[in-house]
């Protein structure tokens, strides 16, 4: 098989993203490799495809030891042979995984650090044959890093006890000079062909604001995206807590992550946000690592983190599975002077010594400073990103908060008038949706007499909603209790007697995305719907997260492609060999049934099942065999064999 062949057969895609491909190749040719790559870009990929093409078995070393399991899970659902090994198992597990190593039985092993200093794992791993080795989150390795994690430094140790040195691979996805430096040093790589690839996320929007009130920006910002999941994250545990019951009390499903919380509890929080139970996961820092959630459609940050390194990777959560994402900072100076506060005050490294500490505070306090430009400079926000991480950018993305401010404002001067001037007229005691309702002219009974009656009804009822919150947020109405009563503010008067021009920015800015993006065109929503039902049915029965049977991605390009037959199914973007034998005749199914418009009624033969009936034909099998494999009646094959000549 070719890298290519098993890029398609196994994961379903049909080429590699921009860097993964020199970096498989380093590995088959047995070099070692020192990657850099944004969180996203398809790290695993790069290791994993040469994993399944040398002989032998890879050792993957991953400090993520509460997510192995679904890493490995995600690796069998695509049909690749692959454990872990880690504390969480129990000895009878543990020898099942040793057993199945020395009889050859995975091509991919994931390890917990702490394992590699072990002489018996060490005594096993001599005798194995090793293709690779891929050190994930490297920069773990490094007292710069992040995350320093003092087991990472058994890494070069164990690699010198094999009998015979495998290629050596580190990945990271945030590396500073330094901490590239000790990566190489301390994990012993031999002469590693470097990768630092681009680290640019084209279908990622990123947008700052600066609200007066973060609460109701958030219920503003999440009331349009009710159908979408996405992660809010917090700056402390304390408000962690309190923007999640903030949420839940105003009816979002929401759950809440953080490392205070006891370990079972969060597992539970964890699964439901993966499992589509829960829209909303509101989570400090402690949450997302390794975190392989495709479908997760904004990233939107409660309080600013105290440095770009952490913004990115926390935002690079969204849009995984290269469908568009938004990224939002909620902003304010306050921020700035919390992190700030934290930085100086922080628990002393005990393995540094006073000049290095002091160095190691100056260096955060010139970080926060640039995360604090990100968010109050008016210049193209992916640029500043990328420029930080020393890449070249152009001067204006098209496709972040600030570079399409000016150029796709709305003008609401006149409808923010009419709504203000409604609010007055009632007597500021009516519910936001009443107000709504009647400059949209739905409204009944006295209402009717408004002279703002109807005035806004060929607009849509959800464009008339969002100027109304728009200009909550802004300040220009106040809303109280959970009806949303409105009433004027100081600062109406700039509307209604100065006669202030109103801009707001749309958040259909979707054409405006820069180039790269996954196409646009809006998915047949009904078809969309029944796909998300048959995924959710297959990922109950099989007990796996639903982007673990198809990514969101993969389900717009089934809506685009509505491909008929196996052939066609395998040219969707996210569909293998593996995945198509084990789902491709239900979704086939449905898309047959959805085109033909007879979900209730008799199902259409699908292709697919026409060569399994005929396969099963030459086999020799029963009418009653035939149909329990197919789930139909024993007329209904019948029927179908005399129709194509058989019987
Ligand atoms: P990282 O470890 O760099 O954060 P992952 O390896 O988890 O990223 O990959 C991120 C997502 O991109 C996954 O859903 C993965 O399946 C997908 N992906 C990786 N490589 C490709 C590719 N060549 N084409 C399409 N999708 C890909
Ligand atoms: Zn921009």
């Amino acid at each position: 098989m070719t890298k290519l062949e098993v890029l398609r057969r196994f994961y379903g895609y049909d080429s590699f993203r921009p860097g993964q491909e020199p970096i498989v190749d380093a590995l088959l040719e047995g070099r070692d490799v020192l990657c850099v790559m944004p969180t996203g870009a398809g790290k695993s990929v790069c290791y994993q495809v040469p994993a399944l093409l040398k002989p032998g078995v890879a050792l993957v070393i991953s400090p993520l030891i509460s997510l192995m399991k679904d890493q490995v899970g995600a690796l069998v659902q695509n049909g690749i042979r692959a454990a872990y090994v880690n504390s969480s198992l129990t000895a009878a597990q543990q020898s099942r995984v040793f057993a199945g190593l020395a009889s050859g039985a995975y091509r991919i092993l994931y390890v917990a650090p702490e394992r590699l200093s072990l002489e018996s794992f060490r005594q096993l791993c001599a005798g194995l044959q090793i293709s690779l080795i891929a050190v994930d989150e490297a920069h773990c390795v490094s007292q710069w890093g992040q995350d320093f994690r003092p087991s990472y430094l058994q890494i070069a140790d164990f690699v010198r006890s094999l009998p015979v040195r495998p290629p050596v691979s580190a990945f990271t996805a945030t590396a500073t000079a330094r901490v590239k430096r000790d990566i190489e040093e301390l994990v012993e790589l031999r002469d590693p062909i470097r990768f630092t690839t681009g680290f640019d996320r084209p279908n990622l929007f990123f947008s700052v604001r600066t609200p007066e009130d973060k609460d109701a920006e958030l219920l503003s910002l999440l009331s349009h995206r009710k159908e979408q999941h996405g992660i809010v994250y917090c700056a402390t545990r304390k408000s962690v807590e309190e923007v999640c019951d903030f949420l839940c009390e105003h009816g979002f499903s929401a759950t809440a992550y953080h490392a205070g919380l006891p370990a079972e509890e969060r597992r539970q929080n964890q699964d439901d946000f993966l499992y589509d139970r829960k829209n909303v996961m509101v989570a400090t820092n402690a949450f997302g690592m390794g975190i392989d959630k495709s479908n997760v459609s904004y990233v939107i940050h409660y309080q600013m983190p105290k440095n770009i390194e952490n913004y990115y990777q926390e935002a690079g959560r969204a849009g995984r599975d290269g469908s568009p994402a938004e990224c939002i900072l909620l902003f304010a100076k306050r921020d700035v002077q919390i992190s700030r506060y934290l930085i100086l005050n922080a628990e002393p490294n005990e393995a540094l010594d006073e000049k290095e500490q002091e160095e190691l505070r100056k260096r955060d306090l010139w970080r926060l400073k640039q995360m604090k430009e990100y968010a109050t400079s008016g210049d193209c926000l992916r640029g500043s990103i990328l420029r930080y991480f020393g890449e070249h950018a152009g001067k204006e993305c098209g496709g972040c908060g600030n570079c399409c401010r000016g150029t796709e404002l709305y003008n609401i001067t006149l409808p923010s008038q009419m709504l203000l001037s409604c609010v007055a007229r009632t007597g500021q005691c009516l519910p936001l949706a009443v107000i709504r309702d009647v400059l949209l002219g739905v409204a009944t009974g006295e209402l009717e007499a408004q002279t703002t009656f109807g005035l806004l009804k060929e607009d849509p009822p959800a464009t008339v909603e969002e100027i109304l919150r728009f200009l909550i947020g802004e300040g220009y109405l106040a809303s109280s209790g959970e009806e949303e009563i409105l009433a004027l503010t100081e600062r109406s008067a700039e509307i209604l007697r100065q006669r202030k021009p109103i801009a707001m920015l749309r958040h259909n800015t979707q054409k405006k995305r820069a180039a790269g993006t996954a196409e646009q065109d809006a998915p047949d929503e009904g078809l969309l719907r029944a796909l998300k039902e048959t995924r959710s049915r297959i990922a109950s029965k099989r007990r796996v997260p639903p982007y673990l049977v198809f990514t969101d991605a993969t389900l717009a390009d089934l809506c685009r492609k509505k491909p008929r037959t196996a052939e066609e199914l395998l040219t969707v973007s996210g569909v293998g060999l593996v995945k198509l034998e084990q789902y491709g005749s239900a979704f086939l199914q449905t898309i047959a049934a959805y085109e033909s418009g007879t979900s209730d009624g008799e199902r259409p033969w699908t292709a697919m099942e026409d060569t399994q009936l005929l396969d099963a034909f030459y086999e020799e099998r029963t009418v009653l065999q035939m149909a329990r494999m197919l789930a139909r009646s024993t007329s209904e094959i019948t029927k179908r064999l005399r129709e194509k000549h058989l019987i």
